[in-house]
């Protein structure tokens, strides 16, 4: 006869895992089921290989830091804080250090040491877990679930976590499964799209490829007139802008139309325009015989300088021979020099994905299914997500807590 599971979580990533754990502590007899050869494929690449697991930082900072349906994620912040999630894995037994920006790293840089602390947790408790096992089905007859894998398996169970995550970085394993099982539920998808992803741009930026600012401010200017800016670091690639302050732009306009967007550096934060002017009229008389070109190069990086040279659409004259509009012009340039968008990169190429099950269906105090008994779900395959420190993970674990610690009896 075929095994009734108390529990069955489809998804064996950073929320699956850690459902499980409080599943089987609160005495539900549960099991994962991976599609992958391994759990926590994308767990294993997160923080560089690192795993920035959370920010030890105040709810409300978490709160501050999440994109799109924070309020939703208020109760699940607080009933499983970014405190109590250092508490869980410094008390299984992982060492763990903060380092800048609150973010918080296992002591051993090794993201694998997170997994292992999870697996350990898991075997404690008795939850069990099947591997390579492709699920494509979700049934519901009665009060029971079947779920149904590619080669024909079926497994039953009274509860069901969705653990699914988002679209991203397919290689580790991403599929719809959870928005196609949402769906046959009745469920709402916001269309999921990228997020924390490049930016495109539509110019052609070979020459610029593994260039990175510092220090500079880049403001994204929308049709519409909104403009989000962030200030710090920033890399081009062949085709777009990506590094820290793009990525973080990108969850930000990414529910935005982005034709005629314009990506605005301005290279100089620090100085006004006035500043700018002063300095370029005393450096303008100091090195009259330098050549614009060769001036350039004090200003920018290296690897722009050409790039700058050739907008500015001047010859290579010298310096005293540069009008005041030219001085304006380059001034100009220097504080709003302007890309055009052509869009964000790939859902696939994105951190995380933004979409996914509408929360207005989810009980935000279970992670249970407002239009299913007893179907949850939790993590990344939710229309919530944050910006880079650590918070994407937290929401994984506060909401894999919920559904664990609150599943029926
Ligand atoms: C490169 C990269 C770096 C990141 N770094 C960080 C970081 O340092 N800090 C941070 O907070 N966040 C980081 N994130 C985001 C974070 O990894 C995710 O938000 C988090 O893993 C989401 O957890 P999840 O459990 O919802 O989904 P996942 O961890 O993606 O787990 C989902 C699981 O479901 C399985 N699955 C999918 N479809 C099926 C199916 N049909 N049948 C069976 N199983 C299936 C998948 O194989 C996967 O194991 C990073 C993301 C990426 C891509």
């Amino acid at each position: 006869m075929t095994e009734i599971f108390d529990c069955i979580i489809i998804g064996g990533g950073a929320s699956g895992m850690m459902a499980s754990i409080f599943a089987a502590k609160n005495g539900f007899n549960t099991l994962i089921l991976e599609h992958n050869e391994k759990l926590g494929k994308k767990l294993y690449i997160t923080g560089k290989g690192r795993c920035n697991l959370t920010n030890n930082s105040s709810i409300e900072n978490h709160l501050e830091h999440i994109v799109t349906n924070k309020k939703f994620m208020y109760t699940a912040l607080n009933a499983f804080s970014p405190k109590m999630v250092i508490d869980f894995f410094t008390d299984a037994g992982l060492k763990l250090k903060t380092e800048r920006g609150n973010r918080v790293f296992p002591y051993s840089n090794k993201s694998s040491d997170v997994i292992n602390t999870l697996i350990d947790q898991m075997y404690n408790f008795g939850v069990r877990y099947e591997l390579n096992c492709n699920i494509d089905k979700v049934e519901k007859k009665d009060d029971l679930f079947y779920i149904y894998n590619t080669n024909g398996i079926k497994y039953t169970t009274y509860r069901l976590i969705v653990a699914t995550g988002g679209l991203s970085y397919s290689g580790t394993g991403a599929t719809s499964l959870g928005y196609d099982i949402a769906r046959n539920f009745g469920h709402t998808i916001i269309r999921p799209k990228s997020a924390l992803c490049p930016i495109v741009l539509k110019e052609h930026t070979v020459a610029l490829n593994g260039l990175s600012l510092k220090n500079v401010r880049l403001t994204i200017i929308l049709n519409n007139g909104k403009e989000f800016s962030e200030f710090g670091e920033m890399l081009f690639t062949y085709t777009s802008i990506s590094g820290p302050i793009a990525l973080e732009l990108s969850s930000q306009i990414n529910k935005y139309s982005l034709n005629n967007a314009i990506a605005r550096i301005d290279f100089k934060p620090a100085l006004t325009y006035e500043e700018l002017d002063n300095k370029f009229q005393r450096e303008f008389k100091t090195f009259a015989k330098k050549d614009l070109r060769t001036y350039i190069k004090t200003l920018l990086p290296n690897k722009f300088c050409e790039y700058f040279f050739v907008r500015t659409g001047l010859k290579n004259i010298k310096l005293a021979d540069l009008t005041k509009e030219n001085r304006h012009m380059i001034i100009n340039l220097l504080k709003k020099f302007d890309f055009s968008i052509k869009s964000l990169d790939n859902i696939n190429v994105g951190i995380v994905t933004s979409g996914g099950v509408d929360v207005k269906e989810i009980n935000s105090k279970t992670c249970e299914s407002k239009l299913v008994n007893n179907l949850y779900f939790i993590g990344e395959v939710l229309d919530v997500d944050a910006l880079t420190g650590g918070y994407n993970l937290q929401i994984a674990w506060s909401t894999a807590y919920l559904a664990g610690n609150n599943l029926k009896g």
